[in-house]
């Protein structure tokens, strides 16, 4: 098992764009074992790849969270198609934004395309939490973090209190 850093706010890298893929190989395999090594670890239910520092357009995901059975899903390159209704997700968090949780606007159901990890073209109809962890992770894709998404004033008290233990950290150093 390998356990990859998980990069965090307010790092730069994860604002960056992912490069889809054009070929899966085994690096890429590699790369999507890792991932779902460091989401059971963390624990949470989705990763992308960008969180780890691999703009790739990869995620992985498990709604299920279950550590034994780890029977996680893998898309390649994913787009969200269609989009219907619109829901509040209560308390999303996010493993590159700790220590916040709030409710974020979010689409009820949404239908994904992309490949899966052999390649194979790809179809999910999503509704629920997997709608909700589909649309955090290829947020993630596209350079969005749930923070982008939440009440102007939450996110500058979070802005505010992580500029403060950076500080703090900078003085112990
Ligand atoms: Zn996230």
């Amino acid at each position: 098992m390998s356990f990859l850093e998980i990069l965090k706010y307010p790092d730069e890298f994860l604002r960056h764009p992912t490069k889809p893929i054009q070929t899966i190989n085994d690096a890429i395999q590699e790369v999507i074992e890792n991932l779902a090594d460091t989401m059971y670890q963390a624990p949470g239910v989705g990763l992308a790849a960008i969180q780890t520092g691999i703009d790739k357009s990869i995620i992985v995901f498990d709604h299920e969270a279950n550590l034994e059975k780890r029977d996680f899903q893998v898309l390649i390159n994913p787009e969200i198609i269609i989009t219907n209704g619109k829901t509040i997700s209560e308390n999303e968090g996010c493993l590159s934004v700790p220590d916040l949780r709030s409710d974020v606007k979010r689409y009820e159901t949404v239908v994904v395309e992309g490949l899966d990890r052999f390649g194979n073209k790809t179809r999910i109809e999503a509704d629920g939490l997997l709608s909700i962890i589909l649309q955090h992770e290829i947020d993630h894709l596209n350079g969005i973090l749930f923070l982008d998404r939440i009440s102007a004033l939450k996110r500058q008290l979070y802005k505010k209190k992580v500029q403060k233990a950076l500080k703090q950290s900078d003085k112990t150093d």
